[in-house]
């Protein structure tokens, strides 16, 4: 999910480049020579101009193009199990959209399980299925598995190199230095039958497609690869910063995949600078540094003593301030490449101020399911970002989405930032017609659904978007947010329902000792880095409406009972990536939550429909909660996390 616009050799080497520039969409469909197979256009990724082209073609054509991916994808599938129980032989598009039903993840997932327990990959799709993706999103506790296919991967390729001609339309000279992108793998796991199944962006760094990629001078990295592909996520992160570090001057962007991320690496910088800079003053990388291929390659960038650079780095760090440290740092960066929409629009202001004022650039909007969109404006401020979907990625429907609530009140603003308290409840939308991607209207909002080359059929991606205008013919959206998530402060997606399961698990251990929760809320608490779950919590004792006195290691307890309950990617994030920190439960007065209804009655919520907002996001009723807060406490131990 990061902009890491790479050709791909292996395509390449199967498929000589074309030195034809498509002309039109015929060119893009039917027998075009310079075509690679699942309707991606052969160009050269170091043509800007044959690149532009491309995406000029894809949003001037969208309809066609549609179309055409909804025909291979059905005369490609059709015999699939899956398929083949709704098409019955029939190779129709009308037939496709009348009989084969907009799915969740637990629709499909007893075929994602058989082909992860060895069952062919023929029950879902054509294309063998090499590996499976871990999303972010959870069932039954246990992360969801996207099917993947080999194809997929040059599918990426084509996408990843989209995006090069677009930065280089908005931003000069990138031929002129390097990239800092901090860029990490995650551990992966096999299932029963042998597949590999591991998050997206890892699969994708372990293919041939990003480890083997042509020269690219609008793309060149100060990390090496052996930085990026080291398992041990500290000596990683250490090596691609003392890299960067030592290639100050020639750094001309800077970033990470989420704005979570990149600020987890700057607070790594923050407690380890002192480390860094004596490596850099000796020529000599630190002895914990233990992964061969890192030493090897940090050794060569690193080179030879530099205590000037050490004493300049020294000086910038040691200064009590650290605003603005990117641009003391990396002089020459031109902007921070981070995706800041959605969940992590909440790392906007910090970002901010770190970054001495250079533009956020968010360059794309993915998934394991598939690649989506691209931001044509990357220039364009965080809560301005659209992303235009690119028409050969899958088939694309919309399920119309309610703008308002039930009380009238909008719920949504942008970019994942609610006005309301609370998000939006989970709706039924069986019965709603989907509409296709060239019949959106602006101003809409709509749940994306896709139909992809590797084996998912009308499924629900779970997220809301929001028309925000048209790139040629091609739509434009807003992420609105995320269907169901209310807490969220890396990669994790907690919905009210993985809440309210931990909660309730948690506050049985206070039951037992006579004490009543009677109301509790939540918020992502990002003031800090890592960011943290914070839990507000009313009690009183049976029989009275006092506060009870509370034992610390009881409450610590319910903390870590919450966080134990919590879905696997939430303690893979709090145990073994550490980009969570402590769940926090704050104990408030009596009476606290009566003041919330007060504060969103007054903010428009209606007296009788009113529902304690289970996640908080506005900052007034955040104050209003923390200034009736008795006592605090915070998880004393990361919760159990292992790979499955
Ligand atoms: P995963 O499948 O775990 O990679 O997560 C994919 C999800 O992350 C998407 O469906 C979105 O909800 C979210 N996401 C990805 N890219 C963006 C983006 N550019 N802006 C906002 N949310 C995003």
């Amino acid at each position: 999910m990061r902009a890491c616009p790479i050709s791909c050799t292996a395509v390449k080497q199967q498929f000589s480049t074309c030195s034809r520039k498509p002309k039109d969409v015929n060119q893009m469909t039917r027998g075009n020579p310079c075509q690679l197979p699942g309707m991606l256009p052969n160009y050269d990724p170091n043509d800007n101009e044959a690149g532009m082209k491309i995406l000029e073609d894809l949003t001037e054509n969208v309809e066609q193009i549609q179309q055409r991916v909804l025909e291979e994808i059905i005369t490609r599938n059709a015999r699939t199990d899956y398929l083949k129980g709704f098409l019955d032989g029939q190779f129709d598009k009308q037939v496709f959209k009348k009989t084969v039903p907009v799915v969740n993840y637990e629709d499909i997932k007893p075929y994602i399980e058989r082909i992860a327990n060895g069952d062919s990959s023929n029950i879902i799709s054509a294309e063998p299925i090499i590996e499976l993706l871990t999303s972010s999103g959870t069932s039954g506790g246990q992360p969801k598995m996207m099917p993947s296919t080999a194809e997929d991967l040059h599918r990426k390729t084509f996408f990843y190199n989209l995006l090069v001609p677009v930065m280089n339309k908005y931003v000069d000279g990138l031929d002129d230095g390097k990239a800092m992108y901090l860029l990490f793998v995650k551990p992966e796991t096999k299932t029963p039958s042998g597949l590999m199944a591991r998050p997206v962006l890892t699969s994708y760094y372990k293919s041939n497609n990003f480890q083997n990629r042509p020269f690219n001078r609008f793309n060149v990295f100060t990390s090496p690869d052996e930085t990026i592909l080291c398992s041990d996520s500290k000596q990683s992160m250490y090596c691609q910063l003392l890299c960067g570090l030592v290639q100050r001057q020639e750094v001309l962007r800077v970033g990470a995949v989420f704005a979570s991320a990149f600020l987890r690496a700057i607070k790594f910088l923050e407690d380890n600078w002192k480390e860094l800079c004596s490596n850099i003053r000796t020529g000599h990388v630190s002895d914990w540094i233990t992964d061969p291929g890192c030493r090897k390659v940090v050794s060569l960038v690193l080179n030879k003593p530099k205590p000037e650079l050490a004493d300049l780095i020294e000086h910038e760090c040691s200064s009590k301030s650290w605003e603005g440290i990117i641009k003391k740092l990396w002089p020459r960066t031109k902007y921070i490449e981070v995706i800041v929409t959605g969940s992590m629009a909440q790392y906007v202001s910090t970002l901010e101020y770190y970054s001495g004022g250079l533009p956020l650039v968010s360059t794309m909007y993915a998934s394991s399911e598939c690649y989506f969109g691209i931001n044509f404006k990357p220039l364009s401020k965080p809560w301005d970002v659209s992303y235009t979907l690119i028409p050969n990625m899958a088939y694309f429907e919309f399920l119309p989405v309610k703008e308002k609530n039930e009380d009238g009140a909008q719920y949504v603003q942008c970019n994942g930032v609610c006005k309301e308290n609370c998000m939006e409840k989970e709706t039924e939308k069986e019965d709603v017609e989907t509409v296709e991607l060239v019949d959106v209207k602006l101003g809409q909002y709509y749940e994306l659904v896709v139909t992809t080359f590797t084996g998912l059929y009308r499924y629900r991606v779970g997220d809301i978007l929001m028309v925000t205008g048209f790139h040629n013919k091609a739509p434009q959206f807003r992420f609105v947010h995320r269907r169901n998530v209310v807490l969220s402060i890396d990669t994790d997606k907690t919905s009210e329902e993985d809440l309210l399961k931990a909660v309730t698990k948690a506050k049985v251990i206070v039951e037992s000792l006579g004490i009543l929760l009677i109301e509790y809320t939540s918020y992502a608490d990002t003031s800090s880095i890592p960011g943290h779950y914070v839990l507000f919590w009313e009690l009183t004792s049976k029989g009275n409406n006092h506060l009870p006195v509370l034992d610390p290691k009881i409450m610590e307890q319910c903390c870590s009972t919450v966080e134990e309950s919590l879905d696997s990617v939430y303690r893979r994030c709090r145990r073994k990536d550490n980009s969570i920190g402590p769940l926090e439960i704050r104990v408030v007065q009596h009476g606290t939550f009566d003041a919330l209804m007060d504060f969103c009655v007054s903010q428009g919520s209606s007296v009788n429909q009113y529902k304690t907002p289970r996640c908080i996001k506005s900052g007034e009723a955040i104050n209003i909660l923390d200034s009736r807060v008795v006592t605090r406490f915070f998880s004393q131990k990361a919760p159990f996390w292992e790979l499955v």
